[in-house]
């Protein structure tokens, strides 16, 4: 990390690459030879049109995207998306699946609600606070949805799919956007999957959206124009001016994820940073993780002390220790550290050794 700068265990926004943010610096005042910010051109222009249609080929790139496939950058977020994903998919019997595995994913069901025939709830895990993944074997289906949205990575409490749901002939819609391009993922499982890229890829604001072509169907009359997928095909995702410094900054991100060697080696040295933070949980019992071993994410780690009082002075001590962000969401307390692809192995080391040192000094 370069001088100054801290480890921020943030859920999201989230920590961005220090060499993604030296070359946004630097091309701050001049971009590209345009002798402007990107901030002032317009989308219009032909320096923004490399930008975009770059962004747009890295991510066909890194995630290994088939032809069948189409990448749109979208305003509003994942849960812009919420909505938008039951106007555009929504239309046929009306009805969709959805898998309740934490409040995310809950947020995408009593959004889709608002505009399908019939949302049902094929599972949920909140019977056990959200702690686990449910299985293929407790999902109720309809064979007759438009689609079946699952979150992929719960941000919140700590978990991910530990297997892709088989929905036969209906499309498969992930909310991707805590673990999107952190590791390769198979998208020719999915009908379409989707990210806010506020967690890995840039900063909030704008949804990542990568969607099979046979899904482009008319949308319901009610969509507004700028949510209308296939309309946004039609206008390179330019149907009015797109949130520009934010794609600006997936093309910067991407570029970056493609020199460091793409997501084989990202996914590697996640895997490394989150078995150091489980190995240490596993090896101790000061600090408790409530989330089943098998479902573990491999971006944002839940744990706490059992005690309000400790979790509190753990968070409190965090900025002397150069952290920040280390409080869990207020829904489940405790402490949360997400080691989102930016965060450095070193962070994470740093954060276990700080563990240790607490946990020593209050047992
Ligand atoms: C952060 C997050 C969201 C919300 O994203 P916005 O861009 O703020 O709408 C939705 N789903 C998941 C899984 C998230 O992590």
């Amino acid at each position: 990390m370069l001088e100054g700068r801290i480890y921020n265990f943030s859920a999201g926004p989230s920590i961005l690459p220090d060499p993604v943010l030296l070359k946004a610096q630097a091309e701050l005042l001049n971009c590209n030879g345009s002798g402007m910010s990107v901030l002032e051109m317009s989308h219009r222009s032909k320096v923004y049109d490399e930008i975009i249609n770059s962004a747009v080929e890295n991510v066909y790139k890194i995630l290994n995207v088939p032809e069948n496939y189409k990448v749109l950058f979208l305003p509003g977020g994942a849960t812009g998306m919420f909505a938008a994903l039951a106007m555009n998919l929504g239309t046929k019997s009306g009805a969709a699946d959805f898998i309740v595995s934490g409040n995310f994913a809950n947020n995408a069901y009593k959004e889709a609600k608002k505009y399908l025939k019939d949302a049902r709830i094929a599972a949920s895990s909140e019977d056990a606070n959200y702690s686990y993944i449910p299985s293929q074997d407790q999902l109720t289906l309809n064979p007759d949805a438009d689609f079946v949205h699952v979150c992929w990575n719960n941000t919140i409490f700590g978990t991910k799919f530990p297997y892709i749901p088989d929905t036969g002939d209906v499309p498969l819609v992930a909310d991707m956007s805590s673990s999107i391009m952190s590791e390769p993922v198979d998208v020719s499982k999915f009908g379409v999957i989707y990210a806010g890229v506020q967690k890995n890829l840039a900063p909030a604001g704008l949804a990542l959206l990568i969607i099979r072509d046979d899904l482009l169907t008319t949308p319901m009359d009610i969509t507004p124009n700028i949510w209308k997928f296939g309309t946004q095909v039609e206008k390179n995702s330019m149907l009015n001016t797109p949130p520009c410094f934010n794609i600006y900054f997936v093309k910067l991100v991407t570029d970056y994820l493609l020199e460091i060697g793409g997501l084989e080696a990202m996914k590697k040295i996640n895997e490394e940073k989150a078995a150091l933070l489980y190995d240490y949980l596993d090896s101790q019992d000061f600090y408790k993780t409530q989330v089943r071993k098998s479902d573990r994410s491999m971006m944002n780690v839940t744990f706490r002390t059992g005690s309000e009082e400790l979790d509190k002075e753990f968070i409190a001590g965090q900025a002397a220790h150069g952290f920040s962000n280390l409080k869990g969401h207020r829904i489940t307390g405790g402490m949360r550290a997400s080691i989102y692809n930016a965060m450095p192995k070193e962070g994470v080391e740093a954060l276990v050794a700080y563990m240790k040192e607490f946990a020593e000094q209050h047992s």
